[in-house]
């Protein structure tokens, strides 16, 4: 991609360290894209691509998708993109928001996923009096400082960048994964200690080279936040609209307090984060020019936070996933792409594990590299170091291959899929797969 690469050299002169979506979406070398269509992408130098990437969560219903579209285009003819004034759209989003996400009784538009699970920290803090927020080792909530560096569990592969491990910030504490015991601990140690004021999970599971999450997992964590006085908080980023449009949280039928959103409450349009949960522990979060001072509440805002152009472009998304069922019918191109490449792997004997919850297909270095980064006992820092380095070169090498075979993934090792990838295009897919 001659074209490409010329123009990713020249970024470098003034972008620091090169184009933001470089290393974990691109490689070798990132791409230049300039169109994007249903289940397509195509770059610079006019190559198509199949887009596994999905904007990184956003696209359920494709890239693009025309109904979307046509709305947003009339929003930018009547009133541009953003007015610093209440628009209808910012209502009507949050209205279908609470109609289907069962735990939200109130929501708010935001800027980013980041944004909102601070929104969501500062509102259990105050909500609680208390200050500890517990997290999971893994699991990305974002790029603040606060949830980025509180972390003594290293991330795994394309996450090493966020820059690990670092010391636990005063009032953020780290859990293994799917260890009920150890949150237990946690709970009970922190009893003593002031209190706990919100344990935030993924619902799934973390986000980075893990497992799955069992069954009774989350069922077990708003039991032990219920004994202990803590909040839940789901950081429903990937999974609000997603996994279906009652989130993960309708999925596994457990309830959080508060539930933050990204990615696909935008459709794919910038500025894409919400906070929604109960009204008990909402009225806590203040809006712009909130006068109520009976309360103290945590202020959030933003220029951008709740333009029209986002709260059109997520409703009109919103909408069309649920008049076309697409969270069902992404999912069923995941199961079909999980099955076809766990059936390349077997083929090549190739050490990988492929496991899809929906449109939601991970590929995994089995054995040692998809276990013990986060999970060997006793834990060594060198240790995880090093399986963190293969399992980065392993996953670096299978996007790169598979970039060269014209598929687009998250890093090699997350595949998210959408409800414009028919069977015809997951069978295309898999034949190059199983060319590489
Ligand atoms: N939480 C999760 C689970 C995410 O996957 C992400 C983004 N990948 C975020 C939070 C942060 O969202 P944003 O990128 O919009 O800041």
């Amino acid at each position: 991609c001659p074209k490409s690469k010329a123009m990713i050299d020249r970024a470098k002169e003034y972008i620091p360290g090169g184009v933001q979506h470089n290393l974990a979406f691109n490689y070798p070398y990132p791409i230049v894209f300039t169109k994007a269509e249903g289940a397509y992408l195509y770059d610079l130098d006019g190559n198509p691509y199949l887009d596994f990437l999905q904007a990184g969560g956003p696209t359920v219903l494709g890239s693009n998708p025309e109904e979307v579209r046509k709305e947003a285009v009339a929003l930018l003819e009547s009133c541009g993109p953003s007015t610093g004034l209440f628009h209808e759209y910012e209502l009507k989003l949050a209205q279908l928001i609470c109609e289907n996400m069962p735990s939200v009784e109130k929501f708010r538009m935001l800027n980013s996923g980041s944004e909102s699970v601070i929104a969501a920290v500062r509102v259990a803090r105050l909500a609680t009096k208390k200050k500890k927020i517990i997290k999971v080792g893994g699991a990305y909530h974002g790029w603040m400082d606060q949830m980025v560096y509180g972390t003594r569990i290293p991330r795994t592969g394309r996450f090493e960048a966020h820059g690990i491990p670092k010391a636990y910030t005063k009032h953020t504490q780290e859990v293994y994964p799917n260890d009920i015991k150890a949150l237990e601990r946690k709970l009970r140690f922190n009893k003593l200690r002031g209190g706990t004021a919100a344990v935030i999970v993924e619902p799934l599971g973390p986000e980075s080279g893990t497992r799955p999450v069992p069954i009774n997992y989350n069922k077990q964590v708003r039991a032990l936040c219920d004994k202990y006085g803590a909040l839940l908080i789901f950081d429903e980023v990937v999974t609000a609209f997603r996994v279906g449009m009652q989130g993960a949280q309708g999925y596994f039928d457990v309830m959080p307090d508060l539930t933050v959103f990204g990615k696909v409450v935008a459709g794919g349009y910038p500025s894409a984060g919400g906070l929604g949960g109960k009204n008990e522990y909402m009225r806590y979060l203040a809006a712009g020019l909130d006068g109520d001072k009976k309360i103290k509440k945590a202020k959030v805002g933003g220029t951008m936070a709740a333009n029209p152009l986002s709260c059109v472009a997520g409703y009109h998304t919103l909408k069309q996933i649920l008049d076309t069922d697409a969270c069902a019918q992404a999912g069923k191109a995941g199961d079909r792409l999980a099955k076809g490449l766990q059936e390349i792997m077997q083929k090549y004997q190739l050490p990988y594990v492929v496991y899809n919850q929906g449109s939601i297909v991970h590929l995994e270095t089995s054995g040692v590299l998809f276990v013990d980064v986060n999970f060997a006992k006793p834990w060594t820092l060198p240790n995880a170091l090093k399986q963190i380095k293969i399992r980065k070169d392993v996953m670096e090498q299978m996007g790169a291959a598979f970039m060269a075979a014209g598929i687009v993934t998250l890093a090699g090792s997350r595949l998210y899929t959408s409800a414009a990838q028919t069977d015809a295009v997951i069978d295309e897919a898999l034949a190059k797969f199983d060319g590489v």
